[in-house]
């Protein structure tokens, strides 16, 4: 066993190559570290598997944002009819190959422009899986053989996997969203189980993609978002033709003799429902991959209830062991966050920085055929942090002028700033449901980060005619039992 600092042969030793563990690895090298990155992936069940970048690139945040943009043209084909384009054939059909080959020549790509951005930037890539063997020992499997490595420090970035329900079925006909954006044949119809922002986010591109999809939601859906916000969420995709299963949890899923899927579920009531589908996929969370890590040979405590670790500064109970990322206890599961917090570490651990990551104040969105930008606390959390008597909620609907045209529904577009209620109120939490939510709630993040308030927020004028605006104009509180809704565009 080496002991920490005597003798090792990296500076530092990374497990785990996404967004967290690349960022570190980068970082720390660009700072004169010695630098070795282990990524492995174990295929799903049903044998898919990805290459260099983890989660983001290759089965979450980026396949996904370009199918629901895929999902959103298709909606601007007809809006496009009513501002005059004469689109013909009229019976237009998506091809579900071509989306699925462009999102994965897409993926590809990225994947060997992360492998020559490691060997530019002299991060050495191990395309292995890493297990503790003692505290100062990594052992890994290659091609070449075993490789022990021994470093001053170590960073867990192993992130986290889709679990699965134990009901019969489940393994051997369910997919999950490490499948779903690389299926060879159309998803046809899908039920997805669990009400997350992953199923919400794949039940409205498919949906929009023009395949009938079920949701089955056990409890509430969007937990930890608002509670309102993720309602109005719910109403769209409803009007959207997506389906909702409230209070259920699904039972069995067997094959049919035409190969269709026959899924059994429960409500709370303990009645059951069945339905046949094509694809059935699980979004029912996910867990963290300590287990496959022997973490437990090196002495890394982790959560008792989820597997994460809980590392305040990202430190682990092993003072040598760090963490970022996904893997980490009661932070924000999101892909800047896992990056931020890795370079943020890796100049504290070379670099002599003692800056330490924020993890308040995240903003993220929903892409759901309507999107959810959020930043900062829920009208909910907010309550129960400072008191109902000392916040103050504004809310408001809006008319996005580019609805107007295609008469697209308005009845969900809305937002809502929570405040402290007194003096120029100091800004807790912005919420907006619209188009390019994420793009609306980017900028008033950085505000929020200079200790936004409402005087500040209603002295801001606005660009008109965007939805952006819309924050500045907010003026009706909740508590006034005001109308909120929009009177005319621009007055
Ligand atoms: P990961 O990116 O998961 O990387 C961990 C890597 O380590 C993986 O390659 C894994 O295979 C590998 N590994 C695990 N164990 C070992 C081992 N023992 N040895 C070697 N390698 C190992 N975030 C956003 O910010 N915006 C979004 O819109 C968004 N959308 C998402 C959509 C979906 C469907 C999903 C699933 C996630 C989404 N996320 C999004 C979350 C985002 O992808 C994660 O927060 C981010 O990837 C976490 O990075 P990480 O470095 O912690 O782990």
């Amino acid at each position: 066993m080496a002991p920490v600092g005597a003798n090792t042969e990296y500076d530092l030793v990374v497990v785990g190559g996404g967004s967290g563990g690349l960022a570190a690895a980068k970082e720390a090298t660009a700072l004169g570290a010695k630098v070795a990155v282990l990524d492995y992936v174990t295929p799903t069940p049903i044998g898919t598997k990805w290459g260099l970048g983890g989660t983001c690139v290759n089965v979450g945040c980026i396949p996904k944002k370009l199918m629901h943009q895929a999902a959103l043209l298709g909606e601007a084909i007809h809006d496009a009819k009513t501002y005059g384009w004469e689109l013909e054939p009229d019976n237009i059909h998506h091809s579900w190959e071509s989306l699925k080959d462009a999102v994965q020549g897409h993926i590809k790509s990225v994947n060997w422009v992360t492998r020559v951005e490691l060997r530019d930037k002299k991060v050495e890539y191990i395309n292995g899986q890493g297990k503790f063997l003692d505290p100062y020992t990594i052992t890994t499997q290659t091609k070449q053989g075993e490789r022990r490595l021994t470093a001053k420090y170590f960073l867990i970035a192993v992130g986290g996997r889709p679990r699965y329900p134990d009901i019969p079925g489940a393994l051997e006909y369910g997919i999950t969203s490490d499948d779903i954006f690389s299926l060879s044949k159309p998803p046809g119809k899908t039920v997805i189980v669990g009400a997350g922002y992953i199923g919400l986010e794949c039940a409205g591109f498919l949906r929009g993609l023009g395949y009938e999809a079920t949701v089955l939601v056990r409890s509430i859906p969007l937990r930890g978002f608002d509670q309102q916000m993720a309602n109005l969420i719910v109403a769209e995709m409803e009007d959207k033709g997506v389906k909702f299963e409230h209070r259920c949890i699904p039972k069995s899923v067997q094959k049919t003799d035409d190969g269709r899927l026959h899924v059994v579920w429960q409500n709370d009531k303990k009645e059951e429902f069945s339905d046949i589908f094509d694809t059935v996929l699980f979004a029912i969370g996910r867990r963290a991959l300590t287990k496959e890590l022997d973490i437990e040979k090196a002495g890394v405590e982790v959560a008792p209830d989820n597997e994460k670790i809980d590392a305040p500064n990202e430190q682990t109970n092993v003072p040598h062991i760090f963490a970022v990322g996904d893997v980490l206890y009661k932070k924000p599961e999101l892909t800047p966050v896992a990056i931020h917090a890795g370079r943020l570490l890796a100049r504290r651990l070379f670099g002599g920085s003692t800056t330490p990551m924020d993890y308040e104040n995240v903003a993220t969105t929903v892409f759901t055929p309507l999107e959810y930008g959020v930043v900062g606390l829920s009208e909910e959390k907010a309550i129960e942090r400072y008191g109902e008597d000392n916040i103050e909620v504004y809310h408001a609907y809006y008319k996005p002028t580019e609805f107007f045209i295609p008469q697209k529904s308005i009845v969900h577009c809305y937002l809502k700033v929570v405040a402290l209620r007194e003096g120029d109120q100091k800004v807790l939490g912005m919420h907006f449901i619209g188009p390019q939510a994420g793009e609306v709630i980017q900028g008033f993040a950085a505000a929020m980060k200079c200790n936004l308030t409402v005087t500040a927020l209603m002295s801001t004028v606005g660009i008109h005619p965007t939805i952006a605006e819309e924050f500045t104009r907010i003026n009706i509180t909740k508590r006034s039992g005001k109308d909120p809704n929009p009177a005319s565009c621009c007055s």
